[in-house]
């Protein structure tokens, strides 16, 4: 088991000696979820198979610049958790590998569905929803009213207040991005998103970091997916959890073969392990509490009932686009964080 950290500058030997261990191993897998599940899962796949794994965790668009700079030549095998919507980028730019796994016939219709779009070349693992929560103790300290809308965060009564993460590097930024433009129209998001700026002071990289501050108290409000937020207030934290009165998005997480993987019968197994009720098992018991993709697996008892939160009609096929996702991305560069000059922390 081996996990590979973030490089310093003026690491190359130990760079060079990191990637040699990594394409050493039976399977190199990038992954996309909570570090606790990354660790539960690899620790599982070795156990059944006895095959060796290096993972490493990044954050979902992290890893698609990572898979686009090997083309053409992969070291990663398997790309497993992250918001789906990257995962079709990358199968739409082929850097994907179709694969039909193991238990498909007992995948949930919105599964089903997301594999269809993805031309069979990503798989859904579980599904959750977007919202934020704050600290009720930061808020009661500052004065400060408690929001249960998206609007309400751009009171400047939230000035250095909110926290959420860069969507080019987030998944889950990324879904809060294509969110407000289904509920509000794309000007209007970029509008908003440019005064919710103000009350940011730093766009972090990783989407699950605002709620993990908020539920230090190093923030007051966090968004990120609701399920994230469940994970810290079962730790205790004094979290209040918001499903904004607007409605909101929601992510479906992927797994997909790199196009042209070395290890591509292991990679196999691996997708097919994570298809399963014993695979996808591993998230609760790694104290994860999204809704998982496999029928015959169990739902995590604090699981949120996603079924009682006004949902938008997720647009995956459009906000899946490579060149939406560009444009976006451009866009938010130029008229939310240039204009914010908000600073990137981890
Ligand atoms: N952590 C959890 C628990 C998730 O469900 C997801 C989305 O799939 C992510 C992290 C994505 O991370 P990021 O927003 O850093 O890409």
């Amino acid at each position: 088991m081996k996990f590979v950290t973030s490089l310093g500058a003026g690491t190359a030997l130990w760079l060079f000696a990191a990637l040699n261990v990594a394409s050493a191993q039976d399977l190199n897998v990038l992954c996309g979820v909570d570090e606790d599940w990354c660790l539960t899962m690899e620790t599982a796949f070795e156990a059944k198979t006895g095959l060796e794994v290096a993972m490493e965790r990044k954050s979902t668009g992290e890893i698609l610049d990572r898979i686009r700079s090997e083309r053409a030549n992969p070291v990663i095998d398997v790309w497993w958790g992250g918001t789906g919507d990257t995962h079709l980028q990358g199968a739409a730019e082929g850097l994907m590998e179709p694969y039909q796994p193991a238990h498909s016939e007992d995948a949930l219709p919105w599964a089903q569905n997301f594999f269809l779009m993805s031309g069979g070349k990503a798989s859904g693992v579980y599904a959750g929803a977007l919202g934020f929560a704050y600290n009720s103790d930061i808020l009661e300290d500052r004065k400060v009213p408690t929001p249960s809308c998206w609007k309400d965060l751009t009171d400047p009564q939230y000035r250095g207040l909110v926290q959420m993460a860069n969507p080019k590097s987030s998944g889950t930024a990324f879904t809060v991005l294509a969110t407000l433009i289904q509920l509000l129209g794309e000007d209007e998001a970029f509008a908003y998103l440019s005064a919710l700026a103000r009350n940011i002071p730093s766009f972090t990289t990783s989407g699950a970091a605002p709620v993990k501050a908020a539920a230090r108290g190093e923030t007051g409000i966090g968004i990120s997916f609701i399920h994230d937020a469940v994970t810290q207030k079962l730790a205790g934290a004094p979290l209040v959890i918001v499903a904004p009165c607007e409605g909101t998005g929601y992510e479906i997480g992927a797994v997909s073969i790199v196009s042209g993987a070395r290890n591509l019968d292991n990679a196999r197994r691996f997708v097919d392990f994570a298809m399963s009720p014993d695979g996808q098992a591993t998230g609760a018991a790694s104290g994860q509490n999204q809704i998982p993709s496999n029928a015959r697996a169990a739902l995590p008892p604090a699981a949120p009932d996603i079924s009682l939160i006004r949902m938008v009609d997720y647009d995956f096929a459009t906000f899946g686009s490579p060149e939406q996702r560009r444009r976006l991305l451009d866009r938010f560069d130029k008229e939310v964080l240039q204009g914010a000059s908000a600073v990137e922390t981890q």
